[in-house]
Order: structure tokens, then sequence, then C-alpha cells
């Protein structure tokens, strides 16, 4: 099913419940309960709150018998928040504002925003509407607890099902939280945890590795399918993956020259840089990151050289080739004014030139910026356990 972009996903719906009791003396006690019973997908996570209102920490929701870790601050009250109606949560970035939805609020690994890439704990990554659950939550819990009578009991049930299933066109209270589909869903390569982000390149909000070359590669082994169905031609192919290879470069680079601390005149020139400029790119991202795109490639710098000036004369010059494109490529098969005919062979060996460059741009892109390795190791252990479960 198509998704549209920026719509809204409803609350799972669910009941939280405020169990009090006063004795005799005056002395209050209270039990929180969440129920759901909706056939709606639902995850349950909790967040302790300040008595003001506010989230102030996580809550590591263990197994049956697991005491919950202690809270940050005393007289901390125990919120519940249940996901949306996808099993999803949706999240906003404390710094750059930008929204994004994962399957979790995480207790026990701190989130990454995929945009700026912004670590800390996740309560500081919730919502102005989940904020306002949390404010409704506490308060109408400490109404509650002012209220009991001594020598009774109260039931205080907060109704999400009720809000949930009205198609009133009433404005519905602040307090109910849905979320926002975004643009590109992904599962991330190395963690495999879900991400639902604006744009199509970001950071994994739960491990931090940056999408960029996987969706690359994607895109190109779509452009190799095309060329062996014959949907694209040769010539063709070599201008789409130029463009691919483009675009993931670009985002490596904007990444590296806004967060890396730079002096103005060393961020000037990525400022406008067509990255299949390949000598100028390379020189820039060797001198500036020590980062070196034609590692372990020197059998193949002169084809993609040739390769990349090529895609200049398919994309300007109707695949005629130039005095310039004679005078530079090393082509001596070539006369200018004659066509250029590409071949397949070409093609393939470009693509796997190009994935091996950006594969390289990743791996020393995250000794830069590493990733938060709680999800990754998990992955790991799972793929161990099913690699022996299968041999
Ligand atoms: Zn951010
Ligand atoms: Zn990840």
């Amino acid at each position: 099913m198509k998704r549209t972009d920026f719509s809204e996903v409803g609350h799972t719906g669910g009941k939280a419940t405020f169990s009090i009791r006063c004795d005799e003396e005056g002395r209050v006690s209270y039990q929180i309960g969440y129920s759901h019973s909706s056939p709606r997908p639902m995850s349950l996570v909790g967040v302790y709150a300040h008595p003001d209102g506010f989230a102030c920490g996580n809550i590591v929701l263990g197994g049956i018998g697991q005491p919950w870790n202690p809270p940050p601050l005393p007289n901390c009250i125990a919120v519940f928040m249940a996901s949306d109606s996808q099993g999803k949560f949706g999240h906003e970035c404390p710094e750059c504002k930008k929204h994004f939805r994962t399957d979790n609020i995480p207790s026990k690994f701190p989130l990454t925003c995929p945009y700026c890439g912004l670590r800390a704990e996740s309560f500081h990554f919730l919502t102005p509407p989940q904020k306002a659950y949390i404010a409704h939550y506490v308060e109408s819990l400490n109404r509650a607890l002012i209220e009991v009578p001594a020598g009774a009991a109260a039931e205080v049930v907060i109704d999400m099902d009720v809000i949930a299933d009205s198609v009133t066109d009433e404005p519905r209270p602040d307090f109910y939280y849905t979320s926002t589909t975004q643009q590109t869903e992904f599962k991330c390569a190395v963690c495999n945890s879900y991400n639902d982000i604006r744009g199509r390149y970001g950071y994994c909000a739960s491990c931090g590795w940056r999408n960029t070359s996987e969706s690359q590669k994607v895109a190109q082994d779509r452009i190799r399918d095309q060329i062996k169905s014959g949907v694209l031609s040769a010539s063709d192919a070599v201008k789409q993956a130029v463009s691919e290879f483009d675009s993931a470069a670009r985002d490596f680079a904007d990444q590296l020259t806004t967060r890396i601390p730079m002096k103005e005149s060393r961020r000037k020139p990525f400022e406008g840089l067509l990255f299949h400029n390949l000598d100028k790119f390379d020189g820039l991202m060797k001198t500036c990151f020590d980062i070196d795109l034609l590692k372990g490639m020197s059998a193949d710098h002169d084809f993609v050289r040739l390769m990349f000036l090529r895609r200049h004369v398919y994309e300007h010059d109707g695949g005629v080739a130039t005095r310039r494109y004679v005078a530079n490529s090393g082509d001596t098969q070539t006369e200018e004014g004659v066509l250029i005919r590409e071949t397949v062979e070409n093609a393939h060996r470009f693509i796997g030139c190009l994935n091996r460059m950006v594969a390289t741009l990743e791996k020393d892109f995250h000794e830069i910026f590493k990733p938060e390795p709680f999800c990754i190791d998990i992955e790991n252990e799972r793929k161990t356990r099913m690699g022996k479960r299968n041999s």
C-alpha cells in the first residue's frame, strides 16, 4: 500500500488507570496500570516524570519480577506511554526540531537524530503532544491523590480509546498524541531497527549509522537490473549511476562540513562542488578529512576518471566526443566528433567502482562519527544465532 507523506497516524488507544487508596490516618498509596484491548498494534514504554509534570528519565521496564531502574529524582511518577496505531513512536529532536519515527522510546540506549546527529537519552526527544500527555497524566494523578477522602478508594482513568475511536470534528484534547508519517522508511543495514525520516538520507535513530551507502547501493542495483532487462542503455545507466553517486557523496560531504568545526576557508571549496570532478573531490577529502576515496583502487583510477568524462559527454554533448574529452580522457580509440558507444561491461564495472568509493566514504565517515553499539551488538548476536541454527 502506498503511504502518503506527512499524514497522521492515530494513537493505538488504551487506558491508563490510577487506583488510589487513603487509609484512616490519611496515608495515600496508589497503583498505576495500562490496559489495551483494541486490535491495533501496540508497544508500551515507561517514562519517569517530575511531580511538576515533565519527563526526566526513561524507565527500563524489565521482565516480570525484575525491578525497574531507580528514578533520577525522588517522588518521580511512572508514566506509561503507548505507541501509535502502527506500533511506532514519533520523536522530535530538541536541537533541530525535526520529526522522525522509530518503534521505541528506548530506555537502554540513546537516540540519534537522523538529521543533525544529536545523541541523547530518548526522553529528550518527546514531541510537544507527548509532553502534554505526561503533564495531563501527572496532573490527573496529583488531583486524585489530593481529593481522595480518608478511608476511601478512588479510580481515575485516562481513556485514550475514547479519543482514538472518536470520529468527530471536535478538537481533540492536547494530550492526545499521534504521530506523523515521514517520507522514507528503512530498516538499518547494521542494526535492523525501523526508521521513518523526511528526505532520503539520515542516521539510524537507534545506532547512528547513516543509511546513505545502503540507499545508494539499492539504487545502483536497480540501475544494473534495468541494464540487464534492456530498459536502460549503457550510456543512460552511466548518467544515472553518476547522479546517484553525486547525491550520496554530497550527503557525506554535507554532514562532514556541518558537523566538524572548520575554518570558513576550508568549508568554502565544498560549496557547489561537483562530486564527479573526481580529482578535486578526492583531493579535498584527503586534505580535509584524511579520507582516501580511491583506497585500494589504483587499478581502476584511470577507468573511473574516463567514465566521469564520458558521463559529461552523454549528459551535455549528445554522446559526441568533444576535443576536451579526447584531450583529457586518455581514450586513444576515440576521435573528436564520433559517437561514443558505451558498453554494458563498462557500465557494470563503473557501478562497481562507484559503490566501492561510497563504501569507503561510509567506513571512514563512521570512524569519525562512531555508531552507538547497543543495537548493533544485539543484531550481530541474532545473526550469529541464526547462522548456527541454519548450519
Ligand atoms: Zn536534530
Ligand atoms: Zn541502526
